[in-house]
């Protein structure tokens, strides 16, 4: 990421970097596009409950026209996901088209496409990060959650990457109850293939929502988690996912605030624009790029993001000591836990999240689930022309949002 991002939207009295993030930039930082609902694949959690392709998905023009709106923006890099993105037949088209317009592209994917040839054309790219998913250290633990055979699939797709070449691949991990004595594993796993382990928050989005209560980390786990992060933290990617953990103490690396709407958003696969990847909900939804005057028109003028940065006052967290680390938490995380949004994280590290989640509670219903039955064998293929171009990547959110600004907390 180059320093054009740090200009703020509005002007703003010298301080802290992260009190001009709250008030939002001129473009985001962390910005998600879900290229396709489709996926091969039905993990319990998805966070898109992807599944069935939307008939209205984007044409590759108006993908591209979306690219060439992000360059003009100065976004350097965009997280690609999906759904599978891969299955989309115009997937390494969109790559290269991007790469070729000054946007770096990070993709996440289930590992399906990674065959030995493409792992080695990515591997002649500086340009184009690979992420895999994989939610167990074994394949008893990861299919459990992601399906029969995924964790073969990962791990076939990092070895191809591995023996390809390819230069830190990541290994993205959503940490739940059965996973997270398993971080060593995970660690160790990262360090076989040559790849950085990247761990985020199990969010009771999508799917997620219908598992949470069984899947998301017990309290001795969060303290567990916690304290891992403490210790290895250094060496392992977290976007900035568990910054509620930080009222335990020590704040961990990263902007410690909801970046919804100010440094993060979310394009789906129709060019609706989310505040957040994780509140695909009509609640959170700015505007649609094809209707609403573009992409950068809802990113600036939006009435939901100009309102996301207006100043909060913490609500019933205020008075807590320890909100300046944790500032109540995740709004997503509040909103799909049918929690009050002015109130505390479920997962709270002082136990306010259980005390309210014992009581009566009214869960919002997804308004867009894109679930099927039946896995798809989608068997598009990488064409024989495409190679991955050779510039030199932006990859500065994937340990904190701030990467890359000195002053930063
Ligand atoms: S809603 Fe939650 S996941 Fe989304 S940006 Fe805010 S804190 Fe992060
Ligand atoms: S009460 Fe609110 S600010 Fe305090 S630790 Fe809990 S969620 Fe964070």
């Amino acid at each position: 990421m180059t320093s054009t991002l740090s200009r703020p939207a509005q002007p703003a009295p010298v301080g802290r970097l992260v009190d001009q993030f709250e008030r939002g930039l001129d473009a985001p930082i962390c910005l998600t596009w879900e290229l396709t609902y489709a996926c091969n694949l039905a993990c319990v959690h998805c966070l898109s409950s992807s599944g069935k392709r939307d008939p209205r998905e984007l044409s590759t023009q108006q993908c591209k026209a979306i690219i060439d709106e992000l360059q003009r923006m100065q976004v350097f890099y965009v997280n690609i996901g999906g759904g599978e993105p891969t299955v989309r037949s115009d997937f390494w088209e969109l790559v290269d088209y991007a790469t070729s317009h000054q946007v770096g592209v990070k993709f996440s994917t289930n590992g399906l496409r990674i065959t030995p040839d493409v792992a080695q054309r990515l591997a002649a790219s500086d340009y184009v990060d690979v992420q895999i998913s994989l939610d167990g250290a074994t394949a008893e633990v990861n299919d459990a959650v992601r399906g029969p055979g995924s964790f073969d699939m990962a791990v076939r797709a990092l070895e191809n990457l591995h023996e390809a070449g390819f230069q830190d691949a990541k290994i993205s991990v959503v940490v739940t109850r059965e996973n997270v004595s398993q971080l060593d594993e995970f660690k160790a796993l990262a360090d076989r293939y040559g790849a950085t382990l990247r761990i985020t928050r199990l969010r009771p989005s999508g799917r997620g929502a219908d598992v949470w209560d069984d899947l998301h980390p017990l309290p001795s786990q969060q303290r567990e988690l916690y304290d891992w992060l403490v210790a290895n933290g250094n060496g392992v990617l977290t976007g900035d996912s568990f910054f509620h953990l930080s009222a335990y103490g020590e704040a961990l690396p990263g902007l410690n605030l909801c970046g919804a709407g100010r440094v993060v958003c979310l394009i789906d696969p129709v060019g609706d624009v989310y505040a957040c990847p994780f509140a695909i909900h009509e609640n959170f939804l700015a505007g649609n790029i094809l209707s609403d005057g573009g992409f950068a028109e809802i990113w600036k003028n939006s009435d939901l993001f100009t309102q996301l940065r207006e100043p909060t006052g913490g609500g019933a967290c205020a008075s807590c000591n320890h909100y300046d680390a944790c500032r109540g938490g995740c709004m997503a995380a509040k909103f799909f836990t049918g929690l009050p949004m002015d109130g505390p994280d479920p997962e709270c590290v002082q136990g306010h999240g259980e005390h309210l989640l014992a009581g009566e509670r009214d869960k919002p219903t997804a308004n867009k689930d894109h679930s099927r039955g039946i896995p798809l064998t989608l068997m598009t293929r990488v064409p024989d022309s495409w190679q991955p171009p050779t510039a030199a990547p932006s990859k500065a959110c994937d340990e904190n949002p701030l990467a890359g600004f000195t002053g930063a907390r």
